[in-house]
């Protein structure tokens, strides 16, 4: 494993509407360690996935920094931040996004960096591995949405990510599906960070921390027993 830990730094994200300054998120400061699973929680518009989007270098932070490793992104000209992204970052949204006129197997191709044969054969077997084995030629079309969403998954591992981003990847599945797509995130831990935003509380029961957002606030960070409860109040 060669990951680096991921570093708000007194992190906010700001929004201009005419005079008024809306912060998505304010003052966070946050260390994620290499290779755990962590959760991102909070209500509805509490800055969940801007948060995500400042761990990522997707946004610039309007004030205080966001490091991968000792570098900040925003001392990273555009080109570099783009090449880390591609090859250092994975990630998951809430809809697949998949091309329906490409076999399951197809899509995951996409995403390699070097479609040859080798890439081939990890593809397959990590379709095995999340519960796909057999469904390699099978178009989007001709999966349920859960597979279709663990298609997604493993067409983001396909460069080994360092760190694999998942911005509420279960909120279009029923609970079952829901926790086997966790289930398939999961499996990248050790291998790599994974970061998932949920607004489930039983998606990131697993995981090694949460962090839990009120109001782009960080509310808490500690494991799951811990932060959850902050949730109800
Ligand atoms: P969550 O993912 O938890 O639902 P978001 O991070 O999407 O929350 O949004 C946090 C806050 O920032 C919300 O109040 C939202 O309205 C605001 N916001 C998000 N994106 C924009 C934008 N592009 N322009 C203005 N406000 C935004
Ligand atoms: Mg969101």
């Amino acid at each position: 494993m060669n990951t680096l830990p991921l570093t708000l730094e007194d992190a906010s994200l700001s929004y201009r509407d005419g005079d008024i300054v809306n912060f998505a998120v304010k003052n966070v400061a946050l260390t994620l360690t290499p290779g755990q699973v962590y959760g991102i929680m909070g209500p509805s518009g509490s800055g969940k996935s801007s948060l995500l989007y400042l761990l990522s270098g997707l946004k610039p932070v309007s004030g205080g920094a966001a490091r991968y490793g000792e570098s900040a992104y925003s001392s990273l000209p555009e080109a570099r931040r783009l090449t880390l992204r591609r090859q250092k970052f994975g990630f998951v949204f809430q809809q697949p996004f998949l091309l329906n006129y490409l076999t399951a197997l197809e899509n995951i191709l996409i995403a390699a960096e070097t479609p040859n044969g080798s890439a081939k054969q990890i593809a397959v077997e990590r379709m095995a591995e999340m519960g796909l084995g057999g469904k390699e030629n099978r178009f989007p079309g001709q999966l349920s949405g859960g597979e279709r969403q663990r298609v997604a998954v493993v067409r983001a591992l396909m460069n080994d990510p360092e760190v694999l981003f998942a911005d509420e990847p279960t909120a279009a599945l029923d609970r079952t599906n829901g926790r086997n797509v966790i289930e398939a995130l999961c499996q990248w831990r050790g291998k790599g960070s994974v970061v998932i935003v949920t607004h489930d509380p039983v998606m990131v029961e697993g995981a090694d921390a949460v962090a839990v957002l009120r109001d782009g606030r960080l509310a808490g960070f500690g494991p799951p027993a811990e932060v959850l409860s902050l949730l109800e109040h």
